[in-house]
């Protein structure tokens, strides 16, 4: 089963695409809906806020723990959340469950949210339509990451091997094909 983070932020839009590929999915509210699956996706929305809701819902230990089995693919805000970036402004404590580090709303405020047409050719997906929505820029990762990037060498997805990031958003489009490979590659029924 798949779960989807459903505390705040996009999360109707995963589960639409999971339901498009026919994978059954539920929302994540708290642990025992966490128990119930066997991967992982936390959507975009607002970081602080997620991170906010993480800790009500006393999720923060159960999710770190669960990372150690189970994939995530964390996306935009998810990515944030995925990082291991100290605390950042705004209380946003990110879960430190892959090796790189972001900073927020880099690509300036929401009126330059942008689309790309673009090729992840380390991930073998061309032609791939990019939302980016006041997202995160990484940093810095680790070199066993794989990576593809857009402009001039900017980070935008990266797979560590367990768990997966990207700083747009591929729930918004009609495009399958990054859930796929997340679940190709890191999911059992
Ligand atoms: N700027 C948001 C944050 O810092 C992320 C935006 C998004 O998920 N589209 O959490």
């Amino acid at each position: 089963m798949v779960g989807v983070l459903a505390l705040q932020g996009d999360f109707y839009k995963h589960k639409s695409i999971l339901d498009k590929l026919e994978v059954e999915s539920i929302y994540v509210k708290n642990f025992k809906d966490l128990r119930r699956t066997n991967a992982l996706i936390i959507p975009g929305g607002e970081s602080s806020v997620l991170s906010m809701l993480i800790d009500r819902y006393s999720l923060r230990d159960r999710l770190i723990k669960y990372s150690q089995c189970f994939s995530i693919f964390g996306t935009c805000a998810g990515m944030i959340m995925m990082s291991r970036t100290k605390k950042l402004g705004h209380n946003v404590e990110p879960l430190n469950i892959m090796d790189f580090t972001i900073s927020r709303n880099s690509w300036g405020p929401q009126i330059n949210s942008f689309e790309k047409e673009v090729d992840f050719k380390n991930f073998k997906i061309s032609k791939f339509n990019a939302i980016f929505i006041r997202a995160p820029k990484v940093l810095k990762f680790n070199n066993n990451i794989k990576v593809d990037y857009i402009g001039r060498k900017e980070a935008v997805i990266l797979d560590d091997g367990k768990h997966m990031a990207c700083s747009f958003h591929p729930e918004l489009g009609q495009d399958i094909r990054l859930h796929k490979y997340f679940l190709n590659k890191f999911y059992n029924e």
